[in-house]
């Protein structure tokens, strides 16, 4: 009798770009990717969806052209060159195209696969070199620490001082520069607090003190007047979207299984939306919810005084918002609390801020691009106020503020309503 024999046998060992033949588990992967990817049936209605489309007009900088492209490298028909990763690696993963398929092409995923096949056919030593980057970068102790340097950057004045220089002008300073300046002036330290009997503990990530330290700041004085207690533990977690979008899932999957021991015995609130939509994917932390959605559910002590606020504010919604925790109602019920707020929602723009993770940085003309198709209608009739719920968008569109020389403060909701709250009676 003949030996069963494993389905994928039959997958050619397709040679990587090292010029190693993929392995059996590799294989296993491809396969999977292509089943995926065959979900496309090139329509092409995803493509007035996708910023990146929409700035650069080619068909390879679309998701039916990346697809497209994956499925040709995958299938063993496309060598990965430089042109071909550039134009994989131009995704924001915005996820706008899945949320408008009607073929319900799970693209997060494709991407996410692709990538993690490429991290796989790289060298040793620049998987571990990756590895050790991504892991600074998503510790949330070091971060912390880190914090200090935009504050300090901000506050001794340098970023003033490298803007009278021109160094914000060079390419490569520039969207660093830009990223310090406007931390700067949002990072605090955050110290730990285990109250007894807490209602949530709230989730803060490896950015929490360098990019959500003054939301954080707000969050607890509004859940003070809520008499609701919060518990931040240490040490702190990430929620591993930093390596999931990196092609290291393994490594991904760890910081999330971290996430909940740490997280999973108790109700988890979040104020990023990027990092909620990525602890949702884990079973255990599915009821994960955004701070405002949480506080726009809890009950509000009736002899709660709300001080009117006369000023216009643009809701910005987040792309994570938007796709994957099904759209940002409840800022604006949240809002609608504070009288005479007027509360508009910004114009989409492209579809993207740009932000995207670390996207700014790697891809700084494109994420500058779409800021400024975002900001275009916010220069000719300016809010007071923008606000967002998630702190990479923030930190993005404070520094395209900033930039245009525009009077918009940028906040998170949460921190006008501690505003509105006014101080403790
Ligand atoms: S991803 Fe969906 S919408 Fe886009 S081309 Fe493929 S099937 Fe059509
Ligand atoms: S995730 Fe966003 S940028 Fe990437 S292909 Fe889809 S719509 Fe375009």
């Amino acid at each position: 009798m003949n030996e069963p024999t494993d389905p994928l046998d039959d997958i050619p060992r397709l040679k990587t770009s090292t010029g190693d033949r993929r392995s059996h588990s590799q294989a296993r992967a491809t396969h999977e990717l292509l089943q995926l990817a065959d979900q496309c049936v090139k329509c092409g209605l995803c493509l007035p969806h996708c910023p990146t489309f929409q700035q650069a007009r080619q068909e390879a900088d679309s998701p039916r052209g990346r697809i497209a492209l994956i499925q040709g490298w995958a299938g063993g028909h496309l060598a990965m060159t430089p042109t071909l990763a550039g134009h994989l690696d131009g995704c924001l993963g915005c996820l706008n195209c899945e949320r408008v398929c009607p073929s319900e092409v799970a693209y997060g995923r494709i991407a996410d696969q692709a990538k993690a096949l490429r991290t796989a056919a790289l060298p040793a030593p620049r998987r571990t070199l990756m590895r050790l980057a991504l892991g600074a970068l998503s510790n949330a102790r070091l971060m912390g620490r880190f914090a200090r340097v935009p504050r300090l950057y901000r506050r001794l004045g340098l970023a003033r001082l490298a803007e009278l220089l021109g160094l914000d002008r060079i390419h490569a300073l520039r969207p660093y520069h830009r990223m310090a300046t406007a931390m700067g002036a949002v990072a605090r330290p955050i110290a730990p607090r285990n109250p007894e009997r807490a209602n949530i503990d709230l989730f803060l990530g490896c950015m929490g003190s360098a990019a959500e330290g003054r939301a954080v700041e707000a969050t607890l004085k509004v859940a003070a007047r809520l008499n609701l207690r919060i518990c931040i533990v240490s040490p702190d977690t990430c929620c591993g979207a930093m390596f999931r979008h990196n092609g290291l899932p393994a490594e991904a999957d760890a910081q999330r299984d971290a996430c909940v021991r740490v997280h999973g015995e108790r109700p988890l609130v979040g104020l990023a939306s990027a990092c909620i939509a990525e602890l949702r994917g884990d079973p255990t932390l599915r009821d994960t919810l955004e701070l405002c959605a949480f506080l726009d559910g809890v009950e509000w002590p009736q002899t709660l005084r709300i001080r009117p606020d006369r000023r216009r504010v643009l809701v910005h919604e987040p792309c994570s918002h938007r796709n994957q925790l099904g759209g940002n109602a409840a800022v604006h019920r949240l809002l609608k609390r504070i009288p005479g707020l007027a509360v508009a929602p910004m114009p989409p723009g492209q579809g993207c801020c740009g932000a995207a993770g670390t996207y700014l940085l790697r891809h700084p003309v494109m994420a500058e691009a779409l800021l400024a198709d975002l900001l275009a209608p916010v220069r000719l009739d300016t809010p007071d106020v923008i606000v967002t719920t998630n702190p990479g968008c923030a930190l993005h569109l404070a520094a395209g503020v900033r930039k245009a020389g525009l009077d918009i403060a940028v906040l998170h909701p949460v921190e006008l309503i501690a505003a509105a709250l006014g101080p403790e009676p």
